[in-house]
């Protein structure tokens, strides 16, 4: 029940990203407003006001709360409260969190983010294995229109950047961009089997968010699979095959010793255990904000590999099926659109629409991503080497 409503002053920049959704505040003559509940009220002093949200004012116990200015839907409220009690870290709070992109706002993006230009840096050539960006060919960053870049690598795993790099990078182009757009700039730190990148980034934001109220992180993994089999046909060795986890808890115990066994024999993320899809999804799922993505359907190893009386095309849709079917309605999208696949194959238009048909037909967003290895967040590069 609503009681009280009282007028803030909201910097435009911090609100969660709202495509038509209500979020935690609404608009009336031009002025901003949060709902208070009258379950807050007796809190002295009380900077928090509960979002409203269709509507309907949303329980939260108030007393967990800290005293300051929360935003988002319930669901991403409790997945950075879940964050900041797994970190253990004294002084680290949900609301410094504003930046990591909760469950609902990523889902909110990548339903209405879903366009080439967000994920594809125009103008670059895919097979150019340069690792420098060439600044004339950036169309759509120069013209501040890039709104996403879901797939990067740090030194954490075979990326060329620190996380604080990426972040750098990001909160520079996001400034641009949301002065531009009025939105963040959305970036999603992906790591190969490892989340200690994430853990990064968010010990990062929190130590100052003001620095990064202009983007969006997204913490995620990348995991590497291998399948003997697709759809019923046996390889004649097993395939790789990537599957992205996004807007995980890098600090959630289970996940870290998942983690930690796949790469207990080398001790390095590079170099994990082969373990199937379905081991894969089991992993992480027990998170249950968490969504899956494919990771580039159309990379060589898997597609290349024409099985017997099957063409690349047909081998691509059981590719993006035999995904859909493990992850089900936690199978959100596939990168549809990706600049980083080489030779020949990549530049094939018959690939690219066979892979949308694909997602439309399976009810799959699609999204994309640079998957960036490189010194700069705007250009794939090179895989690094690490030991
Ligand atoms: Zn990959
Ligand atoms: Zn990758």
């Amino acid at each position: 029940m609503i009681n009280s409503c009282s007028k803030v002053n909201i910097n435009p920049l911090y609100k969660p990203i709202s495509f038509g959704r209500k979020h935690s505040t609404y608009t009336q003559n031009g002025i901003d407003y949060f709902i208070q509940t009258s379950g807050c009220k007796n809190i002295q002093n009380s900077k928090m006001f509960i979002p409203h949200y269709h509507g309907f004012s949303i329980p939260i116990d108030c007393k967990n709360l800290p005293n300051t200015k929360l935003e988002g839907t319930q669901k991403d409220i409790e997945y950075k409260k879940k964050i900041c009690s797994n970190t253990g870290i004294y002084g680290i709070k949900p609301y410094k969190l504003a930046s990591v992109i909760g469950p609902d706002e990523f889902k909110d993006a990548i339903i209405n983010n879903s366009s080439n230009r967000n994920f594809y840096v125009t103008g670059e050539r895919p097979q150019d294995k340069l690792n420098i960006p060439d600044s004339n060919k950036l169309e759509n960053v120069n013209m501040k229109i890039f709104g996403g870049d879901y797939h990067v690598h740090t030194i954490n795993s075979d990326g060329s950047l620190s996380v604080e790099d990426v972040l750098n990078q990001a909160v520079e182009y996001g400034n641009e961009y949301a002065k531009a757009n009025g939105t963040p700039f959305i970036i999603g730190i992906t790591d190969h089997n490892t989340v200690e990148g994430c853990k990064q980034a968010v010990k990062i934001i929190a130590s100052n968010p003001d620095k990064y109220k202009n983007i969006r992180v997204v913490l995620g993994v990348e995991i590497s699979t291998k399948e003997a089999e697709l759809n019923g046909y046996k390889f004649k060795k097993p395939e790789k095959y990537h599957i992205l986890a996004m807007c995980i808890d890098p600090f959630d115990p289970k996940l870290n010793a998942f983690l930690d066994d796949l790469k207990s024999q080398s001790g390095n993320p590079l170099n994990i255990k082969a373990i199937s899809v379905q081991d894969a999804y089991d992993g992480v799922c027990h998170q249950e904000q968490c969504f899956f993505g494919l990771a580039h359907p159309a990379y060589p190893d898997i597609t290349h590999r024409i099985y017997d009386d099957k063409d690349p095309y047909e081998t691509t849709k059981e590719l993006i099926k035999h995904f859909k079917d493990i992850t089900g309605d936690r199978g959100l999208y596939s990168e549809a659109y990706y600049s980083s696949y080489s030779g020949d194959w990549s530049t094939d238009p018959e690939l690219y629409k066979t892979i949308i048909k694909a997602c439309d037909n399976l009810g799959l967003y699609k999204a994309g991503g640079i998957d960036v290895h490189g010194e700069s967040i705007f250009y794939s590069g090179q895989r690094i080497k690490r030991k």
